[in-house]
């Protein structure tokens, strides 16, 4: 297939679940109205009605939500992907970096109605740049990497696809 480029979205998805993301990218999207990222979406409005929201374009490759003076915000219901969370918006402060662009980056989850500072320093850029590579690895493959059993499958757009029964227990 021709090579996509990676974006926030596959980041957040490596992290998760290859499987995940190379369905994704392989054009099999079955998010629908209760995927988290629309929720994020209608959440950022209720939930922090003075932040401005303004979709940022950058080079035509990838989207950030909002730009608040010096750091990049996201909002998300809850901590339950803190770790991809972080990867991804450790994905947009890099891409930022590269455009000489410095800023910080600000996670909100509602629920714990808590923030969490995300800061690019040089060990996070080893840990993102190893995270693209990967990624880039993973939708090169011919084939989807193995169905993974995780706590996560029941909440992902893909159960139904995954256990249909073709699923196999190869590591991703
Ligand atoms: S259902 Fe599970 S194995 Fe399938 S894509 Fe989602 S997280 Fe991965």
């Amino acid at each position: 297939m021709q090579q996509q480029s990676i974006g926030g979205v596959d980041i957040h998805y490596l992290s998760l679940c290859k499987r995940k993301l190379w369905l994704y990218k392989h054009g099999i999207q079955m998010e629908n109205e209760s995927d988290q990222v629309l929720q994020g979406s209608v959440l950022h409005e209720s939930a922090y009605p003075r932040l401005e929201k303004r979709e940022v374009l950058i080079d035509n490759e990838f989207k950030i939500d909002s730009i608040d003076g010096e750091f990049v915000r996201e909002v998300k219901l809850s901590s339950r992907m803190r770790e991809s969370d972080r990867l991804q918006m450790l994905f947009y402060l890099y891409q930022l970096q590269l455009r000489g662009v410095v800023k910080k980056g600000l996670i909100s989850y509602t629920k714990e109605r808590r923030t969490e500072e995300i800061l690019l320093g040089p060990q996070e850029k080893l840990e993102i740049k190893a995270a693209i590579a990967e990624a880039y690895k993973v939708v090169e493959k011919q084939k989807p990497p193995g169905l993974k059993k995780l706590s996560y499958c029941k909440k992902c757009a893909y159960y139904s696809f995954c256990y249909a029964g073709e699923g196999d227990e190869d590591d991703a």
